[in-house]
This record gives structure tokens, C-alpha cells and sequence, in this order.
């Protein structure tokens, strides 16, 4: 079985946001960017589903400009066999991803999708859903853990009244939680072993698919600055401070 592993490139998490002055989006210039934090570990889950004998070849793939070929090679570094850059200068919606990651998949005759998630720039956490309702397979969203077996695969998911899980026909479609396992870091050997590694591109025209926009951001603003900290001496002082910060009473 072949596995596809959809990677993004975003912002890094360690990066302290900016809106740019226009407002029409956040500031990118001279920005360090990254693999997107869910997809490191999809791409660890696939490759751990190969090690283990239970997938055949793990491919990335990732949406965007040339830039995320940078991605796609740390992806190939922690154990992908092979990368796909959908080429586009266009800005993506979710739409638009799960469209391409569709055509993809039918091309390639996947038999799973592993995902983040979501993508940590934009939070939208539709495109595993998307692509799964395209595709019209079962899905498994914030996987916190995954087996597979006879055709069939168990989600576990940490849902607020404890752990659910759910069976899935496959092919599926799978987004990875923070949990389910933790990801390798690329050894030096590896890095250079993945410069050797197939990197196929291909485009949206090829693909036959329409990324129209959908949506207009209409403004991205910073949120308001908070007010500074005030240290308090004791606790007779923190209530005073707090009678006063949330303007009425506090029970004596
Ligand atoms: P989102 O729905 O935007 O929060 O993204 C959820 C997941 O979809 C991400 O964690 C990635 O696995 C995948 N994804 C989103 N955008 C892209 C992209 N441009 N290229 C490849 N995968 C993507």
C-alpha cells in the first residue's frame, strides 16, 4: 500500500507573528518557515507504517511555491521514499488543497492519507475533511494513535469524555494529533541520502484543477496589545488589584 503524506510549509512556530502594515495578510519577508508541526508527525507515522512492513512506499506531497521543495526534502530526510511538488504561485484554500491532494491520490492509487491536523498559520483544520469527501473514504481526524490491519484501520482520538476509537475502511483519510507519536530528527547521513531521493513536480493545470478563490480575507490585524503585569506584594494588595482591574467588588 502506497501512503501519501500531505506536508505545508508555515511559518515557523517559534516565530513571533506580524501583520503586515497593508493588512492584507501576515508578514513573510525574511521570516524562518517550517514543516507544519502536525505534518512532522504524519510524516513520522508513515514512515513508522513502512518500517513496520504495513506500507509499501510513503510519498510526501506539498502545495505551493518552488520554496516548498526545502519541506519536502526535510520530509525525505526523516525516511519518505519519494516527494511531489503541486507547483502554483496562487494562494491556497483548503478547497484548493484537498482538490489537488484528490487528484494526487487518484493518480498515485494511494491506499492512505496522512495529514496534520491543522495547518498552525492559518488554523483552518479542513483540508483532511475535504479531501476525505472528495474522495468519498472514511476518515479518522486528531489521531492520537493508529493501527492497521486486514484492510482496516483504528483511530484513536482523545475526545472530551476520554478515548474514542473508530474503524475505518480502507483507503482512508487520517489527520495526525500532537500525540501520536514523536517524531525523529533527520541525522546527517539521512540529509544526504535525500538530496538522492526522487523529487517529481507537477502543477494544478496538469492535475485539471480550478483553485479559484472561494473566500476574500477582507483585513489581518494584530490582536490588541495587552497591558503590562503588575507584581503585588501580598495577597491583601493582588485583591485590590483585582477589585480594580475587573471593577466591582470581590467577596472579602
Ligand atoms: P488546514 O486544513 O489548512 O488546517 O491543513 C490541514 C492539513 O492539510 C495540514 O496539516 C497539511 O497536512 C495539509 N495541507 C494544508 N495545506 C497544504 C499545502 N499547501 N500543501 C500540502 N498539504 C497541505
Amino acid at each position: 500500500m502506497k501512503v501519501l503524506v500531505a506536508i505545508k510549509r508555515v511559518v515557523d512556530y517559534n516565530v513571533k507573528i506580524r501583520a503586515k502594515a497593508d493588512r492584507r495578510g501576515v508578514e513573510l519577508a525574511n521570516v524562518r518557515m517550517s514543516i507544519n508541526p502536525f505534518d512532522e508527525i504524519a510524516v513520522e507515522e508513515g514512515v513508522r507504517l513502512r518500517e513496520a512492513g504495513l506500507a509499501r512506499e510513503v510519498i510526501v506531497v506539498s502545495c505551493g511555491t518552488p520554496a516548498c521543495q526545502e519541506i519536502l526534502r526535510t520530509g525525505l530526510a526523516t525516511g519518505a521514499d519519494r516527494a511531489l511538488l503541486v507547483k502554483t504561485d496562487l494562494p491556497l484554500e483548503p478547497l484548493g488543497v484537498a482538490k489537488l491532494l484528490h487528484a494526487v491520490c487518484i493518480r498515485e492509487s494511494v491506499g492512505l492519507v496522512l495529514l496534520g491536523k491543522q495547518a498552525i498559520d492559518d488554523d483552518a483544520n479542513q483540508t483532511g475533511q475535504m479531501l476525505a469527501g472528495l474522495l468519498g473514504w472514511a476518515q479518522g481526524t486528531f489521531a492520537s494513535s493508529l493501527n492497521l490491519s486486514g484492510g482496516r484501520a483504528w483511530v484513536g482520538r482523545e475526545v472530551d469524555g476520554g478515548l474514542e476509537t473508530v474503524e475505518l475502511v480502507l483507503p482512508a483519510v487520517v489527520t495526525a494529533d500532537l500525540r501520536l507519536n514523536e517524531p525523529r530528527f533527520a541525522t546527517l547521513p539521512n540529509i544526504l541520502k535525500a538530496n538522492h531521493k526522487p523529487m517529481a513536480t507537477t502543477s494544478p493545470e496538469e492535475l485539471g484543477v480550478d483553485l479559484r478563490p472561494r473566500l476574500t480575507t477582507l483585513q489581518v490585524v494584530e490582536p490588541p496589545k495587552r497591558p503590562g503585569c503588575t507584581l503585588v506584594g501580598d495577597a491583601r494588595q493582588m485583591a485590590t488589584a483585582l477589585k480594580l482591574a475587573m471593577g466591582r467588588g470581590m467577596p472579602s
